[in-house]
């Protein structure tokens, strides 16, 4: 029997576009209902209290989360996003997201997804680090360099891996690399993985310019964020002549038709990205993605593109390297609108690819160069874009069904091996 009622779900929440999506695909595929229901949710997930003293010696309790979406591929794998509009609904989506995003790039994982309710912009160093270990500790029974391995996610760094490694290996009393990856290089961090997301961004972009014949030195960009994603990506693009005309942080954008002055924005960027605050006139965010363009690259949070603001989207080309960026609807009538959309479980696998090599590194204890780290990261964008635009070319669907449709293919297969599933 194939899943039905697709028109129930209210495509507000992550987790139901997650799952809208998900019965999409699943039935495109005529899988059974038992799939869908298998995925539908994470096969466990866990809510934890943190306990952290603070710096004015009162005790704050924080809030946080690890979901584990499925299993069947290998251990789950996935950031940790630090961020004060953090829910277990959005843990629960990004997790399912990274499986597919593990799935349509054929690493031997599932999805995992961590996140902490707090403001990282309003603590100090000491704050971050007591929370960072105090999080370990409560998650540290569910994770494991065979079970669920973390790294960055939003507001989140390498040097808060750092910490996280460091606790680990004190209750396992042995050194644990592989734990987590996003580690500085000096402790077992890969080289090139600071870089990678923006990096597969900009693979992804150079496929699209290929396909789309516009050069990459003749488009005009604007980019919604300026954190680790944004900033590299504004960076490689003015290295290859590209007009990023727009930026926005967390206070608002900046816009310049004749093209901003990137490594200068990079220098005066602070820690969480922001830039903004050295500018007397700034646009908001929401006038930033109604700019003239010809890419597009939300690359901050979710829910960026809506029903609400897509028709005053002039972009030719959406490539979604934040998770999420674009509800369901919106990327419809933006495919309506002639508006390429590349979807995020594809356009930013490149973090998630590089960690993947990091692991193995840390397993094996021999260490790549940065060159073959970017030329392996190259070939499995290549391999996932061409796979998907395929996938979507057979089955006349956009390329966010066709990421689904290839994402969930290598799950379903190795949950109906495990007799799970029929
Ligand atoms: N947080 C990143 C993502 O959403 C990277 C995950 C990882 O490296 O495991 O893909």
């Amino acid at each position: 029997m194939v899943v039905s009622n697709l028109n129930k779900i209210n495509k507000d929440s992550p987790l139901e576009q997650f799952q809208g999506i998900l019965k999409e695909a699943i039935q495109k595929l005529n899988y059974s209902d038992e799939v869908y229901n298998l995925l539908m949710e994470p096969l466990r997930f866990l809510e934890v209290r943190i306990p952290v003293r603070m710096d004015n010696g009162e005790t704050k309790i924080f809030t946080g989360y690890r979901s584990q979406h499925n299993d069947a591929v290998g251990p789950t794998k996935g950031g940790i996003r630090f961020h004060p509009d953090v829910t277990a609904d959005e843990v629960k989506a990004l997790s399912g997201w990274m499986s597919l995003k593990c799935g349509l790039t054929s690493l031997p994982y599932g999805g995992g997804k961590g996140g902490v309710i707090c403001d990282p912009r309003s603590m100090s160093l000491g704050e971050l680090e007591r929370l960072s270990r105090g999080y370990v500790r409560a998650i540290s029974q569910l994770v494991g360099p065979t079970k669920d391995i973390p790294a960055p996610d939003v507001y989140t760094n390498s040097q808060i891996m750092a910490w996280m490694m460091d606790e680990y290996s004190e209750i396992r009393e042995f050194e644990s690399p592989s734990f987590i990856t996003g580690k500085p290089v000096a402790l077992g961090g890969s080289l090139g993985r600071e870089t990678a997301t923006s990096k597969g961004v900009f693979y992804t972009l150079e496929l699209v310019s290929k396909l789309k014949q516009i050069p990459i030195n003749e488009m005009k960009v604007v980019i919604q964020g300026f954190g680790n994603v944004g900033a590299f990506l504004a960076l490689e693009l003015f290295k290859h002549g590209a007009k990023v005309v727009g930026i926005s942080d967390v206070l608002g954008g900046i816009y310049d038709a004749n093209g901003l002055d990137i490594p200068y924005l990079l220098e005066r960027r602070d820690s969480f990205g922001t830039v903004t605050n050295l500018y007397n006139t700034t646009i908001t965010n929401s006038e930033l993605l109604e700019k003239e363009c010809d890419v597009l690259i939300p690359a901050a949070i979710g829910g960026q593109i809506t029903s609400d603001n897509v028709e005053q989207v002039k972009a030719k080309i959406i490539i979604e390297a934040a998770n999420g960026p674009t509800t369901r609807k919106a990327v419809i009538r933006l495919q309506e609108k002639g508006v390429m959309v590349v979807p995020d479980i594809l356009a930013n696998s490149g973090g998630v690819i590089v960690s993947y090599f990091e692991w193995c590194q840390n397993n094996q204890g021999y260490y790549w160069s940065e060159k073959l780290v970017e030329d392996r990261l190259k070939e499995k964008i290549e391999e996932s874009f061409h796979e998907v635009n395929d996938t979507a070319n057979k089955y006349k669907v956009d390329m966010k069904l066709g990421a689904y449709m290839v994402g969930v293919r290598r799950l379903a297969i190795a949950s109906k091996l495990r007799s799970w599933v029929k």
